[in-house]
This record gives structure tokens, C-alpha cells and sequence, in this order.
């Protein structure tokens, strides 16, 4: 018997970096987790050090297959997030977005737990709407190079709707901006693990198209708190929800901020930019304020590329 406040939470993707951070947090508040991961662009060096603990279980299985365990809630962030890895298997990534939703949905369903998707700002495209607000309904190319991961995303968005709507099932949904942190994978090809490898490595900083397209880089600690603040809310508020860091940064004022943090000699070199980059993105998080209990992002850029930094530094 497990003690009544324990809840047994089960984590896709949680071999992953997002994940990684995810199931720790949420066995320091005493729960029983269980990790499902097929190590795709996820590693057991990310959770090793969960190993250990005794309310941790890791199973390596893919989620495009049925998955069963009696839980009370499912975070589903099993998806390859960085677009050389979605894009190494495009049909892939589609499966995992849809037959894996659809998987963990059932689950739910059978199970009656609670069940949060990690959507993405993807979903705005190339957006139109500055900032993105969760009423956008966003500009996406359904048959570029991005789409099976954006169209994936929207889809699995989708199917939690119509799950709630035709099952009752209890969801969540959070559309997640840009996130960094330490256990990035260092070549997962995502600008921020790319740019700080470069410097501290000494090697040119590859900067795609003109470096004035931005991002808002939220830090990975401000991230988990928000997606226990949203698992918490009442069953009525469902989202979608962005969370964000609103700090906007152009690729330029990046790569320069890593060049100063890390003391390199590192020049900064231009290569084509890849087909569908969005030319800006930045959360407007005044939904995200009102209904996660105030919740806002606490580490500035500086202060999180500092942390990662430091990571890096050790691999
Ligand atoms: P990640 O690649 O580090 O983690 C994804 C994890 O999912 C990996 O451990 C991978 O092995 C696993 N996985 C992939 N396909 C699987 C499958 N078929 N079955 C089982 N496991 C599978 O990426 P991340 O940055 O930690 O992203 C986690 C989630 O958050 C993803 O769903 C991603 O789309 C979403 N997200 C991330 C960001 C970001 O900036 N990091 C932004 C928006 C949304
Ligand atoms: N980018 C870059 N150099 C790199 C990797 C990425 O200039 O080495 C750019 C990329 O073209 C995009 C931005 O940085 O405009 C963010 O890329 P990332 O892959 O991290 O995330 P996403 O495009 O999915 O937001």
C-alpha cells in the first residue's frame, strides 16, 4: 500500500531533458514515478541518479505502442523536440505525436487519471500575432519541413479535446516556449546547446540565416514549476496555456551573450537558415499569471545560461 498523498504519476519521455528535470521534482514531493522512454534523443545518464530511489521506476518502451499502469496522473513529453532529430525520421515523429497521445489519452481514460500534454509554441508557425496569445490560431506550413513535429503537436492538441469532450477525459494542455538547461543533449543541433558547446569549444558560432529572427528563452526550472501548477488546477481549467519566458532575444544578441559568459575567442559565422523558421516568437503568459497562482518566469537569461554554462563544462 502506498501512503494516500503519494500520487503515482507516470512521465513519457522522461529520459529526456525536460523529463529528466520533471521526475526528479516530482519525487522530491514524495511521488511514486514511473519513466517511459524509448532513449531516441532521451538518456539513461539524464536519470541515472534516480536510480536509486525506490519510488523511481524507468521502463524502456515506446509510447507509438499501448502502455498500461494504474497511475493517477500522465505528464506525455515523449517527442524528439530539436528539428534535426524530428526531422531525422519525419513519419516517426507523426506517429509519436498522434499514436502516443492517442495511447496515453486511452490510459487515461481507462484509468481515470489526470493528463497534461506538453504542446508547444510550434503550433503558432511562423506567427502572424506578436506577441503569441492562446486565442491565435497560428500560421503553420501543413507540408514543410517543420510540420511533421508542429502538425504532430497540433494534432495531439486535437485528440486531448475531443478526448475531454467526448470522454470526460481530465486534460491539460500547455504550449511551451523555447526551454534550455543543463542535460540538453550538447548535439542535439537546438541553438542554445549548439552556441555554448561552440564557445566553449573555441569553434565558430553557426549563426542560421541573418541572426535577427528571435526566441524567448525560458529557463528549465521555471518550466516545471508551471506544469505542477498546471496539473494542480481545477478539472475545468483545461488550457491551452502558454509558458514562457516573454525576454526576447534575437540569435545575434544570443550568440554574443554566450561569447561574453564564456570568455571565448569564438568568431561568429553565417549558414543558410533552414526552410519554415519562424522569424519571431514570444509568449504573452498574462493567461498563465491569472490561472497558475501568479506563476511568472524567476531566472533572466543571463543568470540561466550562467547554470548551463557550468554544465556544459563538466560533460
Ligand atoms: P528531448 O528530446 O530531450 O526529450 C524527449 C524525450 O522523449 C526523449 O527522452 C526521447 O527519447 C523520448 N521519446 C521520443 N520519442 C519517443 C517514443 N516514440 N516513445 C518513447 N519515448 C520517446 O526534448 P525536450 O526538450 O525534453 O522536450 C520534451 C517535450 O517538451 C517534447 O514533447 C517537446 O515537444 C516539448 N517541448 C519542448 C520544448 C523545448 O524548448 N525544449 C519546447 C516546446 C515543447
Ligand atoms: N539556430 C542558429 N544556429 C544554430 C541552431 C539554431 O542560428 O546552431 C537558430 C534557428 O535557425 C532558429 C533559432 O536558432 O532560428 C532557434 O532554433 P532551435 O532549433 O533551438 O529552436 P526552434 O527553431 O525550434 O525554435
Amino acid at each position: 500500500m502506498q501512503k494516500k498523498s503519494m500520487k503515482r504519476i507516470l512521465v513519457t519521455g522522461g529520459a529526456g531533458f525536460i523529463g529528466s528535470h520533471l521526475c526528479e521534482r516530482l519525487l522530491s514531493e514524495g511521488n511514486d514515478v514511473i519513466c517511459v522512454d524509448n532513449y531516441f534523443t532521451g538518456s539513461k545518464d539524464n536519470i541515472r541518479h534516480l536510480l536509486n530511489n525506490h519510488n523511481f521506476e524507468l521502463v524502456r518502451h515506446d509510447v507509438t505502442s499501448p502502455y498500461s499502469a494504474e497511475v493517477d496522473e500522465i505528464y506525455n513529453l515523449a517527442c524528439p523536440a530539436s528539428p534535426p532529430y524530428y526531422q531525422y525520421n519525419p513519419i516517426k515523429t507523426m506517429k509519436t505525436s498522434i499514436y502516443g497521445a492517442m495511447n496515453m489519452l486511452g490510459l487515461a481514460k481507462r484509468v481515470k487519471a489526470k493528463i497534461l500534454q506538453a504542446s508547444t509554441s510550434e503550433v503558432y508557425g511562423d506567427p502572424a500575432v506578436h506577441p503569441q496569445v492562446e486565442s491565435y490560431w497560428g500560421n503553420v506550413n501543413p507540408i514543410g519541413i517543420r510540420s511533421c513535429y508542429d502538425e504532430g503537436k497540433r494534432a495531439a492538441e486535437t485528440l486531448f479535446m475531443d478526448y475531454h469532450r467526448q470522454n470526460n477525459v481530465r486534460i491539460k494542455i500547455i504550449r511551451i516556449f523555447n526551454t534550455y538547461g543543463p542535460r540538453m543533449n550538447s548535439n542535439d543541433g537546438r541553438v542554445v546547446s549548439n552556441f555554448i558547446v561552440q564557445a566553449l569549444h573555441g569553434e565558430d558560432i553557426t549563426i542560421y540565416g541573418t541572426g535577427t529572427q528571435t526566441r524567448s528563452f525560458q529557463y528549465v526550472d521555471d518550466l516545471i514549476e508551471a506544469m505542477l501548477r498546471m496539473m494542480a488546477t481545477e478539472d475545468s481549467f483545461i488550457g491551452p496555456v502558454n509558458v514562457g519566458n516573454p525576454g526576447e532575444f534575437t540569435m545575434l544578441e544570443l550568440a554574443q551573450k554566450i561569447i561574453d559568459l564564456t570568455n571565448s575567442r569564438s568568431k561568429i559565422v553565417f549558414l543558410p537558415l533552414p526552410g519554415d523558421d519562424p522569424k519571431q516568437r514570444q509568449p504573452d503568459i498574462t493567461l498563465a499569471k491569472e490561472k497558475l497562482g501568479g506563476w511568472e518566469p524567476s531566472i533572466k537569461l543571463e543568470e540561466g545560461l550562467k547554470k548551463t554554462i557550468e554544465y556544459f563544462k563538466t560533460l
